[in-house]
């Protein structure tokens, strides 16, 4: 069997013709398999959905209990049969619930990662190396000028500076899916004690992953009704980058602007964006992820998708490993 008899990009997804499903369909399909949560991925309207148990979670608390036809949980690390096609999720280390989909079938073995990371992070498990003969990456990040620093030492960066300007309040733009609960567990990693403000958009999510066992501490809605605009002298708000041009920010006093994502690896992104302190923190692999994960997989053939595909397409051939670039069309990941 060839990979592409197996899984080919469609314009709806990679389609999988013996399984007869997709995974991560861009359009409403009648059987999809499902990676992880962000919206670019987890789209409401199919048939039914295969996803792990706070995958499904997520969706229903992003789009209503009615997001698809119905529903079925796919437990990590054991195997089911879909029309002969055995399928095994494994954990992706991304965000809360994202896993990687493993699809098998007359020997042929190919694992689609969905978006991954392999930074240590306290609000997901761990990415799972799965051996495959083809493995279908993302490349976010997949140029050598991303090189992600360790997390601890950009949260050391916020905090220094909440001492440093106690009389200001710090605006923390963060994708409200993973990035603002990795964000405030890190805060508390590091020893932050004090309440975190948090704009309306992010409760519902930091309320799930508090109920899932992922501690965020004090948590308190960054409204000011009832108090003045100094209760926030000092403190950490987070919110949606996009809230904070808006009249949303005008209520904190002499902000300062903050984002939390790996383009901030970027000076010139952030400066265009009008960020102050930019935090280097990513939920996808940095490009020595993305090399070590190759080899680790042992497949003989890597399919790169979303992002920056050719300079691992070509970092890849010249290991001697077979790579293609996939072209899947409709995947701007909202959580980097
Ligand atoms: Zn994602």
């Amino acid at each position: 069997m060839r990979p592409r008899d197996l899984l080919c990009p469609k314009p709806d997804g990679l389609y999988c013709a013996p399984g007869d499903f997709y995974i991560d369909p861009v359009r409403p399909v009648p059987r999809a398999l499902i990676t992880h949560g962000h919206s670019d991925h987890a789209r409401s309207g199919h048939g039914s959905v295969l996803a792990t148990r706070q995958t499904l979670d997520i969706m229903g608390l992003r789009y209503g209990e009615d997001f698809a036809g119905s529903t079925q949980e796919a437990v990590l690390g054991e195997t089911l049969n879909i029309n002969g096609v055995a399928v095994t999720f494994h954990p992706a280390g991304h965000v809360l619930g994202s896993a990687q989909i493993c699809v098998e079938h007359e020997g042929m073995r190919i694992a689609a990662s969905g978006d991954y990371k392999r930074q240590p992070d306290a609000t997901c498990l761990p990415f799972e190396p799965i051996r495959c003969d083809v493995f279908i990456t993302e490349a976010t990040f997949g140029l050598p000028v991303f090189r992600h620093p360790p997390d601890s030492h950009e949260i050391a960066k916020l905090v220094k500076s909440t001492e440093q300007f106690p009389e200001r309040a710090h605006l923390v733009g963060a994708y409200a899916l993973g990035k603002a609960q990795r964000v405030i567990r890190l805060l508390r990693d590091s020893g932050y004690g004090k309440p975190i403000y948090i704009h309306g958009a992010m409760a519902t999510l930091c309320e799930y992953y508090q109920s899932e066992g992922i501690d965020l501490g004090d948590l308190r809605p960054a409204t000011v009704e009832g108090g003045s605009k100094d209760d926030f002298a000092g403190a950490i708000v987070l919110g949606p980058s996009s809230a904070f041009a808006d009249r949303w920010a005008r209520r904190f006093p002499d902000p300062i602007s903050s984002f939390a994502s790996g383009w901030m690896r970027i000076r010139q992104r952030a400066k265009q964006g009008g960020v102050e302190l930019p935090l280097i923190i990513s939920d996808h692999s940095d490009w020595d992820e993305l090399l070590e994960t190759i080899v680790e997989t042992g497949a003989s053939e890597i399919w790169v998708t979303h992002g920056r595909e050719e300079a691992l397409v070509r970092w890849c051939e010249l290991q001697g490993i077979s790579a293609k670039a996939l072209h899947l069309v409709g995947y701007e990941d909202e959580g980097d």
